[in-house]
């Protein structure tokens, strides 16, 4: 093996495992999706009334009450975006209003620490049908090839 196919051989072993870190996600307490990758996490989940449920947790996943943080999210549904605005309820926030018809598309959750603080965007794509392989909604799916190409490795 010459020296220039090793470094190939493990530029693709690196860039292998990065995207496995990646793709591993969090399972959302509720069922939803955890858009965050380090604490406080932030949680995603759609409830059956299809209104959008934003719950906060520390590194341990135990539930944080949310205190002061303000969320927006956008729905780029398909018959147009829908902004929906979220109020408190039981330590979390629940939108206003309910998603719009239909999925597969883009949800984008505008997150600030406070009212002041800069926002963080996350972008969720809503699939709602459920996962044959962990039963959660696919756009929770926690299965590590999530959104990928590969094949299951079992
Ligand atoms: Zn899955």
């Amino acid at each position: 093996m010459n020296t220039t196919r090793r470094i190939i051989l493990s530029f693709i072993a690196l860039a292998a495992s990065s995207v496995a870190l990646l793709a591993k996600p969090i399972p959302g307490p509720k069922g939803g999706r955890i858009v965050t990758t380090e604490a406080p996490h932030v949680e995603l989940f759609v409830a059956a009334d299809r209104t959008v449920v934003v719950s906060l947790y520390d590194k341990d996943l135990k539930s944080v009450t949310v205190a002061g943080q303000a969320v927006t999210a956008t729905a780029e549904a398909k018959t147009g975006k829908v902004k929906l605005s979220f109020v408190a309820k039981d330590g979390a926030l629940v939108s206003t209003a309910a998603l719009p018809e239909g999925d597969d598309y883009t949800i984008v959750l505008q997150v600030r620490d406070t009212a002041t603080a800069k926002p963080k965007n996350f972008r969720v794509l809503f699939h709602e049908e459920i996962c044959a392989e962990c039963k959660r909604a696919e756009y929770a799916c926690t299965c590590d090839d999530a959104g990928g190409e590969g094949g299951h490795d079992h």
